[in-house]
């Protein structure tokens, strides 16, 4: 482990004073990534640009990384997870699939296929029932040729996936694509026929739907709160008031907490908001990272997966969240769609 990782006085001072009595014994993480370097391409420029996290979780997050992060950051808990492969079309993404897969036991550790939405029907359903995916990961980033503000959501999985995940009751964990993320009209039209029309799929929309600035909750949360069936991951949301709107509208029966590791895992520091963007405030060493404190400021930094739970706190707390919500949010909800407990 590196120096900058190491679990020093201050990480332990936060997780005392915001997050012991927060965080409960039994944690399942919805959301987060593993892959071997052989599984990605080399970080280029262009694949730098694309998304600040891949340069964070480059080159690699084996899954005894993502178990000594747990035991180091969660040592009270025990975590089960649902994981799934690094996420670019460059990548050796089925070995990272089948790598992913035979971690998953179905017991602790459940796993999505990251789709390639060419992948005919057929092959699909027979990729799914061999590897005992739980469903499936699409991206944006999987559609060929396409830019991002370019891809709409029905790009990224075709009808007759869609059939199949509806036929065999799986999860679609839906990184909503654009720059309008939520708030645009296309995708949310998408995701109400969807939960309307494959009644036995599931449907969940990874980082409430990247409303990690307060007006694209704001805008959309209400009109979410109205799809029947629809889940949400939590992960890589750090802002308070979105967590309170998002408790208040949606309700903590419909998210399920997540961790986005390695990116929250890697990094410390937080992050503020300003309008419709937002800005991370870290000492990590990044080529995106310009924005420096001074090293004695920088020093009192902790991991940002903390910073997101005090966040998730305080939403929480706002909104007149119970022990029994949080226990939905941190855990029983997700076992419920996936152990189907
Ligand atoms: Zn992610």
């Amino acid at each position: 482990m590196s120096d900058y990782l190491a679990y020093r006085d201050v990480d332990r001072a936060f997780y005392e004073n915001h997050l012991r009595d927060l965080v409960p014994a039994r944690l399942f993480d919805a959301h987060m990534h593993v892959h071997l370097a052989q599984h990605v391409p080399p970080l280029t420029d262009e694949l730098r640009a694309r998304n600040w996290a891949g340069a964070v979780s480059h080159p690699a997050y084996p899954v005894e990384a993502a178990e000594a992060d747990y035991a180091k950051l969660f040592h009270a808990s025990e975590v089960s997870r649902l994981q799934f492969g690094t996420i670019y079309r460059e990548a050796d993404f089925e070995a990272c699939n089948d790598y992913n897969a035979a971690h998953a036991d179905q017991r602790r550790v459940w796993t999505l296929l990251v789709l390639d939405p060419t992948l005919p029907a057929d092959r699909l359903r027979e990729r799914l029932l061999a590897g005992r995916f739980s469903g499936v990961k699409p991206y944006w980033s999987m559609v060929p040729g396409k830019a991002e503000a370019d891809v709409k959501l029905d790009e990224m999985i075709s009808p007759e996936q869609l059939e199949v995940l509806d036929d065999l009751g799986l999860i679609a964990t839906i990184h909503v694509p654009g720059p309008e993320r939520i708030r645009d009209a296309h995708t949310r039209q998408v995701l109400r026929d969807w939960c309307a029309r494959y009644r036995n799929a599931r449907f969940v929309v990874a980082h409430l739907g990247r409303a990690y600035a307060f007006p694209f909750a704001r805008d959309t949360f209400a009109d979410l709160a109205t799809i029947d069936g629809l889940l949400f991951d939590c992960c890589a949301v750090l802002n308070p008031d979105v967590f309170e709107l998002a408790f208040r509208t949606i309700g903590p029966q419909r998210i399920l907490w997540g961790t986005d590791f390695p990116v929250l895992s890697r990094m410390r520091g937080y992050r503020v908001w300003e309008g419709e963007t937002y800005r991370n405030i870290t000492s990590a060493d990044y080529p995106w990272n310009t924005d420096r404190q001074p090293p004695e400021v920088e020093a009192q930094y902790t991991y940002f997966i903390y910073e997101a739970l005090k966040g998730m706190r305080e939403g929480a707390e706002r909104a007149g969240l119970t022990t029994a919500d949080l226990e939905d949010v941190f855990g029983a909800n997700a076992y419920r769609l996936l152990a189907g407990g």
